[in-house]
């Protein structure tokens, strides 16, 4: 087995990544893995921007009011307000790096001319930095561009993180410590390892836990499964965030049309072509998104339709064309026009509040070992995440751990040997119709019983079935040849039972976590949930 041997290894090429691994370049080697091309990540697809407190009629307090009212009492406000205040300056590295936001003038000197900031759910003034609406992947084609330049960088993408190496696994006396990760390369089917002594792991959120997602296909929670089986303490699971508006086609893969649209005056409208936002929330399609993702859930099963639909024609197609091109086209892709009908649109699982207990700094329980981004719980989202601060965190929290690793650097030790991959007696898979099962049967269970309503019967039968599938999977990881859709099986499973027994601890709602079993807030419920078992604890 090949061991490859850096400063810095950084688990996950999205935003978070590479924001840590530019910090980091300068001072040692650093390995950056992502599972698949550097472009495919949660952070290409962001559309609707960065949430940065930078107009003139705006103010880091009143942006931490906003993020605090979306938190249903759970954001910890000492941690929002230190990443909203760091927001203007980390947004200064990827402007000078190329990254464009749109300015209202295009004709005055760009530097000079306002931000044409937009608004979002939740926020009380527009303060949304953009490129267009293709903001993530404007972020991650410079930023990883830059990353491929640094000489001091070694990018290895179709690199799969199987599990981290620790110390306590590896039985060496003093306190659990990480010290790297096994890797899958997709291509040739080689296990490798990289040994580090510090990881920062940013392999992003799971959306694929749940049948219908915004989220790409590389979001399958395998940073969560990976420190879950690692003995981390992972938090606050059951605040699943369902993005309202998703285009209902099926071959859309549920693309987003982001909540800029709503922020830019569409209204939804049932099968019946009436309104309905009013009679839930007095702020309508600008309500925060739980409460629009479970309007139009309501809407749907009480009428028995399958769908609602986004009404922005008044805004007419020029508008549209420049202020949204890119959904603009792909609604066109699917035989839709804005400009000219309401188009189609579902809730869909879109974005994991929770993750792996960290602080602002990307600190985790174990040495060696930061996280930082959709994987990481600083406390930032609490209950519910505000539109369009999960980029600022990303971008906040990347930054802070590669600073924090190179103000506290751990004290040189002899590298561990790092012990070679077992196959035992592993075969590869002749049956690989039954990981695609298991997949399809995990995402529906999820969707079905741990949505956007859940009531504790529900719960109670979703981990019954979880349990069981988890424990075929576990047979599967012993007795074949590792596939990444086998891992990826393996990660999913995991995360849904995080999932279900967060939610299980919470008796009451808040939040994203609405159960008919406790429709009220409980006042003597405002902590974080913690699920913090032994390593390899309960997880396969
Ligand atoms: C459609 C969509 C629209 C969004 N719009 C917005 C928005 O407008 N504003 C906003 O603030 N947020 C938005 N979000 C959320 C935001 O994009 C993400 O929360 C954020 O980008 C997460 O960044 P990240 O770096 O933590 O993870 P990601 O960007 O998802 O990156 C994860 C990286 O980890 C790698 N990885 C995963 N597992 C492994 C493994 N086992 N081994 C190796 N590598 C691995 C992946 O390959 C990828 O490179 C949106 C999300 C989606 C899906």
């Amino acid at each position: 087995m090949n061991v490859l041997d850096c400063d810095f290894l950084v688990i996950g090429g999205g935003l978070a990544g590479l924001s840590a691994a530019l910090e980091l370049a300068p001072h040692g080697r650093v390995i950056l893995c992502a599972k698949r091309h550097l472009a495919e990540s949660n952070s290409s697809y962001a559309q609707g921007g960065i949430a940065v407190p930078i107009a003139e009629d705006d103010t880091i307090e009143a942006h931490l009011q906003d993020t605090l009212g979306a938190g249903a009492g759970l954001t910890r406000a000492d941690v929002a307000r230190q990443i909203i205040a760091q927001g203007p300056d980390r947004i200064a590295a990827p402007e000078k790096w190329g990254v464009r936001f749109e300015r209202k003038s295009r004709s005055s000197r760009e530097a000079d001319a306002e931000y044409d900031l937009g608004r979002e759910g939740g926020h009380t003034v527009r303060r949304i930095l953009h490129s267009g609406d293709i903001t993530g992947s404007e972020l991650i084609r410079v930023m990883s561009a830059r990353v491929r330049r640094r000489r001091s960088v070694q990018v290895l993408e179709d690199h799969m993180a199987i599990d981290l190496i620790t110390t306590g696994w590896l039985r060496i006396p003093g306190g659990d410590a990480c010290i790297g990760a096994y890797f899958l390369d997709r291509k040739s089917g080689d296990i490798l390892a990289v040994r580090a002594p510090h990881t920062v792991l940013a392999t992003g959120g799971a959306g694929k836990v749940y049948l219908y997602t915004s989220n790409p296909d590389i979001a399958t929670g395998d940073g969560l499964a990976m420190a879950w089986r690692a003995g981390l303490e992972i938090r606050n699971m059951e605040f699943v965030q369902f993005h309202p508006t998703c285009l209902y086609h099926p071959e859309a893969k549920s693309f987003l049309i982001s909540e800029a649209v709503r922020g830019e005056g569409a209204r939804l409208l049932n099968a019946a072509g009436k309104p309905f936002m009013k009679r839930y929330d007095p702020r309508a399609e600008l309500a925060p998104r739980d409460i629009v993702a479970r309007a139009i859930d309501h809407e749907i099963k009480s009428r028995g339709d399958t769908c609602v639909y986004l009404d922005i024609t008044h805004k007419g197609e020029a508008f549209l064309r420049r202020r949204f091109p890119n959904i603009y086209a792909t609604c066109r892709q699917y035989g839709f026009n804005m400009a000219r009908q309401p188009i189609p649109v579902v809730p869909a699982a879109h974005y994991f509040c929770g993750g792996v207990a960290t602080d602002i700094q990307g600190r985790t329980g174990m040495a060696g070992l930061h996280a930082a981004g959709e994987v990481a719980c600083t406390g930032l989202h609490g209950a519910n995440r505000l539109a369009s601060n999960s980029l600022l965190e990303a971008l906040v929290c990347g930054h802070a751990a590669a600073r924090d690793i190179l103000e506290t650097p751990r004290p040189p030790r002899r590298r561990p040997r790092i012990p070679p991959w077992k196959t035992g007696g592993a075969v590869p898979s002749d049956e690989a119709v039954v990981v695609t099962h298991n997949w399809d049967e995990v995402r529906t269970v999820m969707w079905d019983y741990v949505g956007i309503v859940r009531t504790n019967r529900r719960l109670a039968r979703a981990l019954r079935r979880i349990n069981t599938l988890r424990r075929e999977i576990r047979t599967y990881y012993r007795d074949y040849l590792v596939t990444s859709d086998l891992l990826e099986l393996r990660n999913i499973a995991a995360v849904a039972e995080l999932v279900i027994r967060s939610a299980m601890l919470r008796r009451e709602s808040r939040g994203l976590h609405y159960t008919l079993d406790y429709p009220e807030p409980a006042a003597g419920m405002r902590s974080d949930t913690v699920i913090h078992d032994l390593p390899g604890g309960g997880a396969i």
